[in-house]
């Protein structure tokens, strides 16, 4: 079936993205890596007025440094996840979690800040924001604001994001030396979406746990994170779980497989931690 769009412009600059929103308010999105919004308007699922193509503006680009903290553009492929030396070294959870995204092709095109408007809840980059203290930086024609991680997303495929708004960048705690970061997933085959999957940060201020694949959104796992950091045991944190999850029954898997699942990821992932 063919898109259904009515037009399409390319932004020359963020300004012109933001007049090109407002010129059809309301009936307008902008278009990325189009790994998600394409395959979503061919199926029918979302009719636009104008394709508003962000894909080439300078400002949403960039992996660097800033303000101590790892800033990466919105425009970030998954692919550069990956590949790139800075986020090896200073946010590897990401790093780890990109391979798991998809496959290939659509991790060259894919992006980050389209990962993370399009919520996902069984996407793997929105779980590590949330895992990591991540911020989201996002700017309209009238306004810059940060939002953080663990507010961003509201349910299913639907964020903190505003009428006009796009995610400029996300700025993300640096590691330090002893921290680790580890994510596991469990698929029905490589490239696969997560059944479930779950995302860890250990660092000197305690753990921090992002579960995804298991509610309409990423969900932090707070009950077992309160164990783990009062000096509880990992068992005491998988008994926790109970509180933290509330997953449902689909054609992929049953709410009892996905609460077992959750528990040996967690079980796999703490010991991952300690041991290595
Ligand atoms: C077969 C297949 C398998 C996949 N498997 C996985 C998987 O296992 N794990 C996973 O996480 N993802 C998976 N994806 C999704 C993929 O990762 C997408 O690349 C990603 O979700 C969206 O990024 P994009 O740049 O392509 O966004 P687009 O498709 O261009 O846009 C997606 C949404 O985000 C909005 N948007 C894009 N950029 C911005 C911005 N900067 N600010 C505000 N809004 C923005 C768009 O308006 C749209 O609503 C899969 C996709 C396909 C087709």
């Amino acid at each position: 079936m063919k898109a259904s769009v009515a037009g399409y412009a390319r932004a020359q600059s963020l300004g012109h993205a933001f007049d090109l929103l407002q010129s059809v308010q309301g009936d307008a999105v902008v278009i990325a890596g189009g790994q998600s919004l394409v395959a979503s308007l061919n199926l029918r699922l979302s009719e636009e007025a104008l394709l508003v193509d962000i894909s080439h503006l300078p400002e949403l680009r960039g992996i660097g440094l800033h303000d101590g903290r790892l800033r990466l553009g919105a425009l970030t492929r998954h692919a550069e996840l990956a590949e790139a030396a800075l986020v090896a070294e200073h946010a590897p959870l990401l790093a780890h979690a990109a391979p798991l995204i998809a496959h290939a092709a659509i991790r060259s095109r894919g992006t980050l800040g389209g990962s993370l408007a399009n919520a996902d809840p069984a996407a793997e980059l929105p779980a590590c924001m949330i895992a990591l203290g991540a911020e989201i930086l996002v700017r309209s024609a009238k306004r810059e604001r940060r939002i953080a991680a663990d507010a961003f997303f509201e349910g299913l495929f639907t964020t903190a994001l505003e009428e006009g708004e796009i995610i400029i960048a996300v700025d993300i705690p640096l590691k330090a030396a002893g921290d680790r970061h580890v994510i596991r997933e469990l698929t029905r085959r490589s490239g696969d979406y997560a059944i479930v999957g779950l995302a860890g940060v250990k660092s000197a201020d305690g753990v921090r746990l992002a579960y995804f694949g298991v509610s309409d959104r990423p969900v932090q796992a707070t009950a077992a994170m309160a164990i783990l950091n009062s000096g509880g045991s990992p068992e005491d944190a998988v008994s926790a779980l109970r509180d933290d999850l509330a997953p449902e029954s689909d054609p992929h898997a049953s709410a009892e497989y996905r609460r077992h699942l959750a528990a040996v990821l967690l079980r796999r992932v703490l010991a991952e931690m300690t041991n290595s």
